[in-house]
């Protein structure tokens, strides 16, 4: 389920961020388009050759205050604990540098697979300062130019060879998932507050790095979840640990991990900009979401009033989210905390659901009668069946004389019909038009 993790390291302006853009592409997320979320990204997906993979940049994890071999130093370590691959890049123009040297060291010493990337090889007389580097003792120096995307297809086909072999993971009824949001809004208290009743199996199993951070566990149904990149677990003595960059790529990673998010907001501080970034990544990614607002207990006078006033506000903040149902906790006095295994249950199901095609073209049909197919430029859009093709989420697939005709208020209104239909809370569907040969 989970894909492979290639982080990219190495000194500042060596050009990490220009790599990591060309290697992502274009696919810029309706997150970023959203006025006030941060446009750098630090974290995406990426494929070559139809391999999928998470590229991870480290760069764009900054520890403030801090010298800069401290800084470049952390960042490799970030790479190191993250990253199933890792990508150096230097940089042809200045040789090989002290700090270039420290971090091939930590690397090397790490036994993490590491290619080698020398930048700014922007034209062949360059390619002959490559062999400087093989001193960097690892291996193979792949010369690119990450601004003209010259050499970059030879570098990749070395880092997918490093690729874990495919596992193709025993078919169980375990529900994964994830307890995401920013420092302190309580997310390891909650965990801990879930763990204290329930039986755990496992804990801290050795192996990969990321088996290493989920925790498995038996509801009093006997439902099994294993609760993934448990959030109580912190490694000491990292100073990027409480950075709000990191938090934020390991919530992406746990929520890629995932089949149900639990977005962990903070009542007593309200909604920021990191919240929503980070739940917006969730609905993108196609994952059932619960919204937790944490720490309940310290809003004075809290009735049904400062709940509906709490969740307008979440509405408002949150719009693509409004299919996520929302709980009001408290993980110090565990105030409806045993209600969230059965949430997540519930949610998991709404998100594998599958509904006959009979039922969703009645459904269609009901929709279609109700509310007559628009007429766009003298031709009347003519809507014909519809079949479900995925779930997690559940994905539609809609037959249509001409798919530009049905526009995005006529296909919200057929999704609402669904919607109202079948029972999808906590769920994304997505809704696809197609024309019908
Ligand atoms: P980072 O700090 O390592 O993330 O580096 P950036 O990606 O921000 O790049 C630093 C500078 O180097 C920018 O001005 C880039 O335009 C430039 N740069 C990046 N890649 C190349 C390249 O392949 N050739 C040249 N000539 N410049 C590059
Ligand atoms: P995390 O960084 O999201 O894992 O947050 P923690 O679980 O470490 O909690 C941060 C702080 O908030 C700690 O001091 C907790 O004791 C406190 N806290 C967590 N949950 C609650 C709660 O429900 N009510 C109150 N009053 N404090 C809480």
């Amino acid at each position: 389920m989970a894909n492979p993790i290639v982080a990219i390291v190495g000194r500042p302006n060596v050009g990490k961020s220009t790599l990591f853009n060309r290697i992502v592409g274009d696919r810029i997320s309706i997150v970023e388009d959203t006025p006030g979320v941060t446009r750098d990204r630090i974290y995406a997906h990426a494929e070559w050759l139809g391999k999928e993979f998470s590229l991870i940049d480290t760069g764009g994890i900054e520890i403030s205050d801090q010298p800069l071999v401290t800084q470049i130093r952390q960042q490799a370590e970030v790479a190191i604990d993250e990253a199933d691959i890792i990508i150096l890049v230097v940089n042809v123009e200045n040789g090989i540098t002290d700090a270039d040297e420290q971090v091939a060291q930590l690397l090397y010493k790490s036994k993490k697979p590491v290619v080698l990337a020398v930048n700014k090889v922007d034209n062949p007389e360059r390619r002959t300062d490559i062999y400087d580097f093989y001193s960097l003792g690892l291996g193979e120096p792949y010369p690119v130019s990450s601004v003209h995307g010259v050499g970059l297809g030879d570098m990749l086909d070395e880092v997918i060879k490093h690729f874990p072999e495919e596992k193709t993971q025993p078919a169980d009824d375990t529900i994964r998932f994830s307890l995401i949001g920013r420092p302190n809004v309580g997310k390891s208290s909650i965990v801990n507050a879930m763990l204290g009743e329930q039986r755990v199996i496992v804990s801290d199993i050795a192996g990969t790095t990321r088996d290493a951070i989920n925790t498995n566990f038996v509801g009093d149904d006997g439902q099994k979840y294993t609760m993934v990149d448990t959030a109580g677990i912190k490694k000491q003595g990292k100073l990027y640990e409480n950075t709000e960059r990191y938090a934020l790529m390991r919530s992406m990673r746990a929520i890629d991990d995932s089949d149900v998010v639990l977005v962990v907001l903070n009542a007593e501080e309200g909604i920021r900009e990191l919240d929503k970034h980070v739940a917006g990544y969730a609905h993108e990614a196609g994952r059932a979401v619960i919204i937790v607002v944490n720490k309940w207990d310290t809003i004075p006078d809290r009735d049904q009033r400062t709940m509906t006033d709490f969740t307008n506000l979440i509405r408002q903040e949150f719009q693509y989210l409004a299919y996520a149902p929302i709980i009001f906790v408290s993980a110090k006095t565990k105030q409806r905390l045993n209600k969230l295994p059965a949430m997540i249950q519930t949610v998991e199901a709404n998100h594998q659901r599958r509904i006959q095609s009979s039922v969703l073209n009645d459904v269609l049909m009901d929709a279609l009668a109700a509310n007559p197919t628009p007429t766009v430029n003298g031709k009347r859009l003519r809507v014909y069946y519809a079949t479900q093709v995925a779930v997690a989420p559940p994905t539609f697939v809609i037959f249509v004389n001409d798919p530009d005709l049905m526009h995005f208020s006529y296909q919200r209104y057929l999704e609402n019909q669904i919607r109202a239909a079948f029972d999808f809370t906590g769920t994304p569907i997505h809704v696809i038009k197609r024309k019908r040969k």
